[in-house]
């Protein structure tokens, strides 16, 4: 099957839940992403700044950009102009870089907080712990041209689904508890990104609405 039918069918299945799809283009080629694009697709998600960049540049221009890994605060700068969304902000240091450079631009950035819910210690996020402490800071508060629209979280990589069930299970649970508690409820404050292409399917059952899908999309990477 090609890119163009993954999409669709893809697309058809997900937004009949309300799901919306990001098709991670990491490693895969402008051309690849123009397959994508010509059947309708339109947002995107990169894992390292400079690739990101570097297709930015010569795709078309009403795609949708979202950053889904880690960044360093001294890359920031290079994707404000046009970041949709930033999936990664995982500090406070960060989301003030982001907040600095949305200012230079005049406009706000949309992020997600990233949460560590896997067992594995490999991936970033934060622990709840720091992330309920995050949201307690004033200076979260201050920054005006940063928009926090949710959570994003990765699963272990592990065949034990019932393990996988139970960390997206515990990440809609934190989603709907921090809405309410530090958001009032706020409708912004609205998106859950959980599941790739391995495990999508028990993140939606879980409550996730954007998925990030990359090989089931492209193929192996
Ligand atoms: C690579 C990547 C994906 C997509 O992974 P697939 O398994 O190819 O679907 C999703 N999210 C993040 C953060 C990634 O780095």
């Amino acid at each position: 099957m090609h890119v163009a039918n993954r999409i669709q069918a893809l697309k058809e299945e997900l937004d009949r839940m309300g799901v919306k799809l990001i098709a991670v283009s990491k490693t895969k080629s402008p051309e690849d992403i123009l397959e994508a694009y010509q059947a309708g697709q339109r947002a995107f998600g990169e894992n390292v700044v400079q690739e990101l960049i570097g297709k930015q540049e010569v795709l078309p221009k009403d795609i949708e950009w979202h950053l889904v890994g880690h960044l360093q605060t001294n890359k920031v700068k290079y994707i404000a102009p046009f970041i949709s969304l930033i999936h990664s902000a995982d500090s406070l240091k960060l989301l003030k870089e982001i907040n600095k450079h949305a200012q230079k631009h005049q406009r706000m950035i949309d992020c997600l907080l990233q949460v560590h819910i896997a067992s594995e210690d490999t991936k970033f996020g934060l622990d709840h712990v720091e992330l309920i402490e995050l949201l307690r800071t004033d200076e979260l508060a201050a920054l005006r041209h940063v928009r926090i629209r949710g959570l994003m979280g990765i699963a272990t990589n592990t065949p034990n689904q019932k393990e996988i069930k139970e960390e997206f299970r515990e990440l809609k649970t934190l989603f709907d508890g921090i809405k309410a508690s530090f958001f009032n409820d706020a409708p912004y404050f609205d998106t859950l990104s959980m599941g790739m292409s391995a495990d999508y399917k028990i993140a939606v059952e879980q409550g996730s609405n954007m998925v990030r899908l990359g090989s089931t999309i492209f193929g192996e990477r």
